[in-house]
């Protein structure tokens, strides 16, 4: 929007809309490079909940960055000179992601070490994607952010949702439009030197998520206030988008009457995180039956699913009953699983540490709810659900002999997670393709500049965080995210602060 006449209410050297865990290190590396700086924050403080605060905190430090690199390209060629994310780009990724331990520690972090390797075993150099936690998880990486920040005296403006970037007659970026008080009323905060866009996915945008994902519904199990407001900000400005179809997901629950969807652990053993091929690994902790069934009741996967790639397996489509079979699906379980805790993760997302939902321990009052539905036999349970009864009878009985037999001939379970069900009575719980979070938003280059559609830098503009994060189709591993958040927050704050301060 261009700006003739703004009466500028606020002002700082770099503006950064949006304060998660990208805002919060592009805030702390801008400050300490010497700017002032402004975060502008949407939700009110005593409500804030982001994605980085509701997250595991896990993340990837590269233990070798030519390594990570060759992995980052492999995974990202699509065909000769199409590639999801362009070298230079990735390049950085690698240089700054495998700097994360050191950044976080020297802010005071505590450092969980491993596991390591890439999700995509089979990729040359998976081995170099080396992972870490954050001790407290994504509460304790919040904390340890807005501690960061708080100590500064970095000045925060909450319950200010950004609405329009502000440019000059020669197309810098020069403020931002806000809205303030009860009646919302307008208000400009003029940016001396750049306004940094952290503002998170479009994970609560209905009509984003229908237009731009791959299948519909998808549903999100962080913070509400990730509606897209950012991407409809760039757009407004010309900028090019990219990684919008691409989900780093798998599936959730979600119930209509509580907002935010739950990320599920099929099973206490954790066996849906091994690789169904490699044999060496095991799966530990309490057995229990489960399998995943579609529309019709019969099995469609493994159940040992790749936690950020199973998504598109979600999507196939019907053409012929035009449904989407695995949409939703269902977690078929036996009591063994119900009496062995909690059925999402108690780690992260809103049953985790932020605690914006208290799920029970023994999964009663989530049943007593009807999220969670019994039967005392497999007919009752698929009536109930509205699977064919004789199918999903069919998947128990032959899933039980390929239990006895210790081998999935039809799906190639892994055999250290092959627990038969146990007597009745038989639960399920509905799921939809999900996951933590939206990856597309505004293509941004090596130097976490926003582009335009002509592939040119929008001036003054930078972006950071999952807001346009650089992950195409396949995400690299577990902690990717927060990677990016950290490694691009201060390459966005590093060049933001070179940008030449606007006359007075
Ligand atoms: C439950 C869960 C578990 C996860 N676990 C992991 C993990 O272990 N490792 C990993 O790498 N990734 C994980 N992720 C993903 C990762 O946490 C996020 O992708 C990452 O933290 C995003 O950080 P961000 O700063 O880009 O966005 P956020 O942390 O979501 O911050 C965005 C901020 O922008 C604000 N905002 C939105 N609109 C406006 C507006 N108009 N004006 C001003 N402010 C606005 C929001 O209120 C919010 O404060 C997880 C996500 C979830 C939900």
């Amino acid at each position: 929007m261009l700006v003739r006449d703004a009466r500028w209410k606020e002002s700082a050297d770099i503006v950064i809309l949006g304060y998660g865990g990208a805002g919060a290190v592009a805030a702390i590396t801008a400050h300490d490079l010497g700017a002032e700086v402004l975060l502008v924050e949407k939700q009110a403080q005593d409500s804030h909940y982001t994605n980085t605060q509701m997250s595991a905190g896990n993340f990837i430090c590269p233990n070798d960055v030519n390594g990570a690199l060759r992995y980052m390209e492999a995974i990202c060629r699509v065909e000769e000179g199409l590639t999801w994310t362009d070298r230079d780009t990735l390049h950085a990724w690698a240089e700054y992601t495998s700097q994360n331990i050191a950044w976080l520690e020297a802010m005071g972090g505590h450092i969980k070490p491993g596991p390591n390797g890439g999700e995509h075993r089979k990729v040359e150099g998976w081995e170099s994607i080396g992972r870490a936690g954050i001790a407290g998880s994504g509460l304790g990486l919040h904390r340890l952010l807005t501690s960061n920040v708080a100590r500064r005296g970095i000045r925060v403006l909450f319950d200010t949702p950004a609405q329009k970037l502000l440019t000059d007659s020669d197309g810098r970026v020069v403020g931002v439009r806000v809205a303030v008080g009860e009646g919302r009323e307008a208000m400009d905060i003029k940016a001396n030197r750049a306004v940094i866009m952290t503002l998170g996915g479009f994970e609560f945008d209905e009509s984003m998520k229908l237009n731009y994902l791959r299948v519909f519904p998808t549903y999100f199990y962080g913070t509400t206030a990730n509606t897209g407001d950012g991407h409809r900000m760039v757009m407004d400005m010309g900028a090019d988008l990219w990684h919008m179809n691409c989900c780093s997901a798998r599936l959730v629950a979600k119930f209509p009457d509580f907002p935010i969807a739950f990320s599920v652990e099929f099973s206490t053993k954790f066996a849906h995180h091994i690789d169904p091929a490699d044999k060496s690994q095991v799966a530990t902790g309490k057995s229990a039956g489960y399998v995943l069934v579609d529309r019709d009741g019969r099995r469609f996967t493994s159940e040992n699913i790749k936690f950020h790639t199973l998504y598109y397996e979600l999507a196939l489509f019907d053409s012929h009953r035009l449904i989407y079979p695995r949409v939703p699906c269902h977690l078929i379980f036996d009591q063994a699983r119900m009496d062995a805790g909690p059925i999402p993760s108690t780690k992260a997302g809103p049953a985790g540490p932020v605690q914006l939902y208290h799920w029970s321990k023994d999964n009663q009052a989530e049943l007593e709810r009807g999220w969670i539905v019994k039967g005392d036999t497999v007919d009752e349970l698929a009536d109930k659900i509205g699977v064919p009864a004789a199918n999903l009878a069919e998947t128990v009985r032959r899933y039980n002999i390929y239990c006895r037999e210790g081998h999935d001939p039809e799906f190639n379970r892994h055999p250290s997670d092959l627990t038969p069900f146990s007597q009745p009575p038989f639960y399920a719980l509905r799921l939809y393709p999900g996951g933590p979070n939206t990856q597309g938003g505004p293509r941004r280059n090596h130097r976490a500049q926003v582009l335009n559609v002509d592939g040119d830098p929008v001036r003054r503009l930078y972006a950071a965080g999952e807001f346009g994060s650089v992950y195409g189709m396949l995400y690299p591993a577990g902690g990717g995210n927060i990677a990016e958040c950290i490694a691009f927050g201060r390459i966005a704050a590093e060049n933001a602060v070179r940008e030449e301060p606007m006359g007075a």
